[in-house]
């Protein structure tokens, strides 16, 4: 790390210990602060009651204390809400809350699920996904990352247990910011969610989810499948072109052999793109290869965007053909279709609204210069 000034969110217990050594501070301090970032959640050094007075003006200078800001919430108590928070340099992101519900990724049901952001946009440019629209814009740091966590529950009054790294961006494409998130989201010290509790999904990034089975936490990793042969995934989702799927599945072996984990298969339904029998045969026979669990997910509509989900009839035809075939498969009912739960839509759906309301502002300044 270098000394420029940094979020103090994003270090590691360990090297704000280091920091306080510098400073000639007891061992204890890093403790007693990381109680007040990740307990008690105080937003400034001076709520930092128990720390001599001179600490708090030498923490000012060697850290910033950033804030989430929450823009926009929709949604209401007992269904999935949505968070647009807006960053300290003014970039938007989204977080999704997702209430009690049946078990996604192999952890128990009844958990209250937060789905986080990785990335302000995303460079991959699936074409279904409007997190890709506008293309990418920047990583986010480790500190922006927990904040998601600390700022949903502020709003919401709810104690998160489950994170999934399922919002924009590709948490795989930002791997040291993310593995330095899930760390504090881990430690007892910090946010304290099990590891298991903590699921990655990747678009399919081979090489990078090789180096994530070399991490020692027993993290979940979530594959967005999408299509069962090169063709389909070709034609949807321009990282095949660079990792193809038997590179793609490749890469999945090593994971499972290495980390004695299953994994499992995001497969969104897109209506006459990837839901026929053929590919729903083919599936199968991946998922058997590493004892994959699949999700299926319907479509949920991008407004701008051609696609669509199949009739609830072809959904639950595919779902049969994966189970004729031993494979466990579940059949997601999106909670927040109503309020555009998909990645990167409410973000979008905001900035167009800006962009709308300031042409407005524009032409209505054009219309009084005209009847001047
Ligand atoms: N970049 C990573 C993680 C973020 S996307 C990835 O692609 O896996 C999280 C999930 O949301 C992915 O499975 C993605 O394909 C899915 N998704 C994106 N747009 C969607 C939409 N319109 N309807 C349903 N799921 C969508
Ligand atoms: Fe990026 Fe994932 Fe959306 Fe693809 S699906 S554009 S990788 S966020």
């Amino acid at each position: 790390m270098t000394n420029a000034v940094q979020d103090i969110k994003s270090l590691q217990l360990e090297e704000l210990g280091e920091k306080l050594r510098e400073l000639g501070e007891p061992s204890y301090r890093s403790r007693q602060i990381a109680d007040w970032l990740y307990k008690r959640r105080v937003e400034s050094f001076e709520n930092m009651t128990d720390l001599p007075h001179k600490l708090h003006g030498q923490l000012a200078k060697l850290f910033v204390f950033d804030r989430l800001k929450p823009v926009r919430v929709l949604g209401s108590r007992d269904s999935t809400r949505k968070f647009l928070f807006r960053l300290a340099d003014g970039n938007l992101i989204e977080s999704v809350l997702i209430p009690a519900s049946a078990a996604l990724y192999g952890q128990k049901s009844d958990r209250r699920t937060i789905c986080i952001s990785t990335q302000v946009g995303c460079a991959y440019g699936c074409k279904f996904c409007a997190s890709g629209l506008e293309g990418f814009s920047r990583n986010l740091r480790a500190n922006e990352i927990v904040d998601q966590i600390i700022a949903v529950e502020r709003e919401s009054g709810e104690k998160i247990d489950n994170v999934v790294f399922m919002g924009m961006g590709e948490p795989l494409a930002n791997l040291q910011n993310v593995m330095r998130a899930i760390q504090i989201i881990n430690a007892a010290w910090g946010l304290g969610i099990g590891a298991r509790h903590i699921t990655v999904s990747t678009s399919g990034l081979a090489p990078q989810v090789k180096k994530l089975a070399e991490e020692s936490l027993q993290i979940r990793l979530a594959v967005s499948l999408h299509g069962a042969t090169d063709e389909v995934r070709n034609q949807i989702m321009p990282i095949n072109r660079r990792y193809n799927i038997e590179m793609l599945l490749s890469a999945c072996d090593y994971y499972v052999a290495r980390k004695k984990q299953r994994l499992t298969f995001e497969y969104i339904l897109i209506a006459r793109v990837n839901d026929a029998d053929d590919q729903a045969n083919l599936l199968a026979q991946h998922a058997r290869r590493l004892s994959a669990k699949v999700n299926l997910i319907p479509y949920n509509t991008v407004e701008g965007l051609e696609w669509s989900r199949p009739s609830r009839t072809r959904q639950e035809k595919f779902l049969s053909i994966l189970r004729a075939r031993g494979v466990a498969a579940t059949l997601r009912h999106e909670k927040g279709h109503d309020i555009n739960a998909a990645c990167g839509q409410l973000r979008l759906q905001t900035k167009r609204e800006d962009v709308a309301s300031s042409s407005r502002r524009r032409r209505h300044r054009q219309d009084v210069r005209v009847t001047i």
